[in-house]
């Protein structure tokens, strides 16, 4: 069987440069490997309602948002199924029965779950939807036998989630279910990239974000106020480089011919770092390279989104079709799992034969 993708985003926000980084472009480069047999991507909005209940209105809202981002990163509807995960009701009922399959201490040793809930202030108060999602992430990525799922760090515990529920799952019942791989990121900085604040992974949730719909203006002003080194007082002062933003971000974004084309004075990253180091380089400077670098790369995203604003119907014509693909995939899966648990009662011929026995 050949190899499939499975990957999605919640609909909280516009999409930014950390998902850019550490897992848009990636699906985009997938996508058109050929490598692949099927390609879903997912706007997880069912998710989102989880830490969302009382703002539904953010999530509807943002589901155009965020299948904007998609189109403009270059996730082609052709190559790509795209869809949303509220119209595929077989993802709530194989997350029903996957949660027998899960104990209550498991969900709770989740370490990307402890840090939402801390991040969200849900300490004494957890809605449980919220709480076991990783087991509907378990749903959305076995409905499609996904075999690869190209996330960013965070998503690392979920995926070991799924793959325990299918261990345990082909274990108790029958071999139906796939184990997925996560892919992450080759390049370390894109893993989890912090925001501009420096102070947490750039997401959504937080607002220090970087958003790929950003005007070249916006980009410029959120790429100067950027957290650096605060030991680097005057430009002579030597600089550090750990926990260093701007230089996070150069990491994640900058290729060598940005220094041809920006900074001609430096052969490369590593001369750029070491004189940082060494003092003498002041922020403005490496800042103004960044935003350099980040514009060129989000500028063609920022005109193909302008391109497919102009027919905001024929994208939800794109999800429909897709969330109507996604459904029948989804749909032979359950019906392979119901089988699998041998409650297809009605299909089961042996099993009404063994009643007729049992009362002849
Ligand atoms: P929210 O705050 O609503 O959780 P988010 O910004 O964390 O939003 P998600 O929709 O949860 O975004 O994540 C979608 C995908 O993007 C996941 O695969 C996640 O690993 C990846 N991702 C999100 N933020 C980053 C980041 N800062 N760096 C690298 N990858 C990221
Ligand atoms: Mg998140």
């Amino acid at each position: 069987m050949g190899k499939i993708i499975l990957t999605g985003d919640r609909p909280t926000g516009r999409l930014h440069i950390g998902h850019y980084a550490g897992s848009l472009k990636r699906r985009v480069e997938l996508q058109n490997s050929g490598e692949y047999e099927k390609t879903y991507i997912m706007i997880a909005d069912a998710q989102a309602l989880t830490d969302n209940a009382d703002n539904p209105e953010k999530v509807r809202q943002n589901i155009i948002e965020v299948a904007l981002d998609y189109l403009a990163c270059g996730l082609d509807p052709e190559k790509s199924t795209l869809f949303i995960q509220s119209q595929i009701s077989e993802l709530c009922e194989l997350t029903f029965y996957y949660m027998d399959l899960v104990t209550v201490s498991r969900l709770q040793r989740n370490p990307t779950v402890k840090a939402e809930i801390q991040m969200r202030n849900f300490e004494t108060s957890i809605p449980v939807g919220f709480f076991t999602y990783p087991i509907s992430q378990a749903a959305d990525i076995t409905a499609f036998k996904a075999t690869t799922v190209p996330v960013g760090e965070d998503q690392l515990p979920m995926i070991e989630q799924t793959r325990e529920i299918v261990r345990k799952f082909n274990t108790v019942y029958d071999e139906v279910l796939v184990e997925p791989d996560a892919l992450l990121p080759e390049n370390q900085a894109c893993m989890r990239l912090p925001g501009t604040d420096g102070k947490a992974k750039m997401s959504k949730s937080i607002g220090n974000c970087i958003y790929l719909s950003d005007s070249a203006d916006e980009v410029r002003k959120k790429v100067m106020g950027m957290y650096t080194d605060p030991l680097h007082l005057q430009v002579s002062d030597p600089g550090h480089l750990e926990g260093n933003t701007v230089f996070i971000y150069l990491d994640a974004f900058c290729r060598q011919e940005h220094f041809e084309r920006y900074l001609p004075e430096y052969a490369g990253l590593d001369e750029l770092k070491a004189h940082y180091q060494r003092g003498g380089l002041g922020d403005v400077k490496v800042k103004k390279f960044l935003n350099n670098v980040l514009q060129e790369e989000l500028e063609p995203v920022r005109s193909r989104r302008k391109e497919y604003e102009k027919d905001i119907p024929a994208i939800y014509d794109i999800l429909k079709k897709g969330s109507g693909e996604a459904r029948e995939v989804a749909a032979q899966t359950l019906s392979d799992v119901k089988r699998a648990m041998k409650i297809n009662y009605f299909d089961d011929a042996d099993l009404i034969q063994a009643q007729v026995e049992k009362y002849r």
